[in-house]
């Protein structure tokens, strides 16, 4: 499914306050896509990251994904749309401390009553390097192997589209590689489209489209 960005801009506060977060931001993701975006702190990515996803909604401007105008319908179709067509990886990993690995990992589909696909999910571990892990809880794990728990959970639901923001900003350049790695090989088996926030130009090059984002300005800048 083709995702089509339009005109995306985000402003947050009133008057003097205000902040343009992202101004008229436009992109086409088609399917299979594995896409970096670079920019500065403070730049607009996180705020795009969240508007494609469905996280947040734009000020102005429309994300499609295919027919679906995901910003002009109920909050409640929205959420329904994420969960099943969406996946998302974060900076702090974002897990639940006192739940294990594997409860973790099957959290989104608890909350859309589902049942977890056994062979699939040993799949993605055994992709994960998480077999031995599944019982443990987050603090008893590395950033590394957190992060990798986190990639599982944002798997489960065999969503299309990936969305990570900076995966590896919170860990040291050895797992940090470790983990990319993994998310590429997992990429490539099960044939996702990747979207990937990275400050690391290692990471931006692994990409077959490169994006910068300079005070919410977005361009293309694929060789
Ligand atoms: P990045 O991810 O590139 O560091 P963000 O998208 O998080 O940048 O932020 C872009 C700009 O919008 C920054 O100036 C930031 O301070 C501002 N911003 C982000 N979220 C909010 C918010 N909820 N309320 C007000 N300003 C925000
Ligand atoms: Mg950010």
């Amino acid at each position: 499914m083709e995702i089509q960005v339009k005109n995306i801009s985000k402003i947050y506060g009133v008057n003097e306050n205000q902040v343009v977060a992202l101004n008229c931001a436009s992109m086409t993701i088609r399917e299979g896509d594995f896409i970096s975006i670079m920019g500065p702190s403070g730049s607009g990515k996180s705020t795009l990251l969240h508007i494609i996803s469905g996280l947040d909604r734009p000020t102005s401007g429309s994300v499609h994904y295919g027919d679906f105008d995901i910003h002009n319908g109920s909050d409640k179709k929205l959420s329904a749309f994420r969960r099943q067509k969406v996946g998302f990886i974060f900076q702090h990993f974002n897990l639940l401390p006192v739940l294990t690995a594997y409860e973790n990992i099957i959290m989104p589909l608890l909350l859309d009553k589902k049942q977890a696909d056994e062979v699939y999910l040993q799949e993605l571990c055994s992709l994960l390097g998480l077999e031995n892990r599944l019982s443990h809880l987050p603090h008893e794990l590395s950033g590394g192997q957190q992060q990798r728990v986190a990639i599982a959970r944002a798997l489960i639901a065999k969503p299309d589209i990936i969305f990570a923001d900076e995966p590896t900003g919170n860990l040291d350049s050895k797992s940090g590689s470790e983990v990319m790695k993994m998310l590429c090989k997992v990429r490539e088996k099960m044939k996702k489209t990747l979207i990937i926030i990275t400050h690391d130009l290692n990471i931006a090059e692994m990409a077959e489209r490169c994006f910068t984002i300079v005070d919410g300005e977005l361009s293309e800048v694929t060789a």
